[in-house]
């Protein structure tokens, strides 16, 4: 009986809502219905055909200067302005350069010192001055000086018990006084799901583990202690899935409610720590880690680590067919230089137990 009381209530509630609302829309149809017949039909949005091709002399990624020019002009000017600013600094960091070489498609010789050799993606609008001083919105366009990544790799977040390498662990306290660095001094931590974004933002740098010990729960503690409005922590964590829920190894559990963490991305170490190069099922390693660590955490596997750092033309060959991503041991920041297969070989920057606060710094440091 009272559940039918309820109910009924609930829809006299509703009902009522429901009117006074009809009642609403009609009182204040009235004005609009009697504007109609006045009202103008709505103007086609003017169509702006930008005029001219924004290009420039070649770059490579050593580059930190290049010249600017304007091609396919239809109207003739006396000037082009060239608005510039770097993406990661907004349009505060804007700054107008101007040519007069018409007889060289206005040819403006640009240099990263004029943006404190600031490296990245730079956005770049045009301005043609008439002779009678009209100004002209000409072509956009945007031109990226790499910037430098590096991929820092880490082990175990710990103190050493005497199980394993003693240099593969990184206590709890260093780890923090190295993440805070990154924090404090401006570094956007990326994952590879977000690879377009590294020259559209400051500092980008990559957080590695490789293994899923355990102890890599400490390095999460520790993100989500920094983590604030303006420094939103991610990093990556490559497991092998055979070694999961034996001890000293992170549980399925673990690696559900990291890859649900909105901090780590959790990814490829073969499914069994495998040397790829000697062993008989290589591909299998390589292609049913994905498969199982995807089935775990429900979200794509783009990129594995390959065990020792071990590879081999085959091995990166059969990479090729499942991963967007490899990482390796060689030690480096990565940017690319157009070798065949470098984003299945990116370089990474070890970090040890040995590592001080100063080689930290040093082996980060934005490259100009
Ligand atoms: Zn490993």
């Amino acid at each position: 009986m009272k559940k039918v009381l309820m109910i009924v209530l609930l829809s006299s509630l509703a009902l009522t809502g429901c009117n006074t609302t009809i009642a609403k829309l009609k009182r204040e149809e009235k004005p609009s219905q009697t504007a109609v017949k006045s009202e103008p039909e709505p103007e086609p949005k003017p169509v702006i055909v930008t005029q001219g091709i924004v290009t420039w002399d070649p770059i490579t990624y050593e580059s930190k200067s290049t010249t600017l020019y304007i091609k396919d002009l239809k109207d003739t000017f006396t000037e082009v302005q060239y608005h510039v600013w770097r993406m990661a600094d907004g349009t505060g960091s804007k700054k107008v350069f101007s040519s007069k070489d018409r007889a060289n498609n206005f040819a403006l010789p640009l240099s990263l010192q004029a943006f404190d050799f600031k490296r990245g993606e730079y956005q770049i609008e045009t301005v043609g001055l008439k002779e009678d001083n009209q100004q002209v919105p000409l072509a956009k366009s945007a031109i990226t000086f790499q910037q430098y990544v590096p991929i820092l790799m880490y082990h175990g977040i710990d103190e050493y018990h005497g199980h394993g390498i003693k240099s593969l662990f990184v206590s709890p306290a260093k780890f923090e006084a190295q993440m805070k660095y990154l924090k404090d001094n401006g570094y956007t931590l990326l994952t590879f799901e977000n690879w377009s974004d590294i020259n559209k933002v400051n500092k980008p740098i990559f957080i590695t583990f490789d293994d899923g010990l355990k102890d890599n729960i400490n390095a999460l503690a520790i993100f989500q202690k920094l983590k604030d409005d303006h420094f939103q922590p991610t990093a990556t964590e490559y497991l092998f899935p055979n070694a999961l829920n034996t001890p000293g190894f992170l549980t399925t559990d673990d690696v559900k409610m990291m890859a649900n963490s909105g901090i780590f991305s959790v990814q490829s170490h073969t499914l069994n720590h495998a040397n790829l190069p000697f062993v008989p099922n290589m591909e299998e390693e390589i292609r049913d880690s994905k498969t199982r660590i995807e089935e775990i955490t429900g979200k794509p596997v783009i990129s594995i680590a390959y065990p020792v750092g071990l590879y081999d033309d085959r091995v990166v060959e059969t990479t090729k067919k499942y991963y967007q991503f490899a990482v390796t041991t060689n030690k480096g920041q990565f940017i690319e230089k157009n070798k065949p297969n470098e984003y299945l070989l990116m370089e990474r920057v070890g970090v040890f137990d040995f590592t001080t606060l100063d080689q930290f710094i040093a082996s980060v440091r934005e490259k100009k």
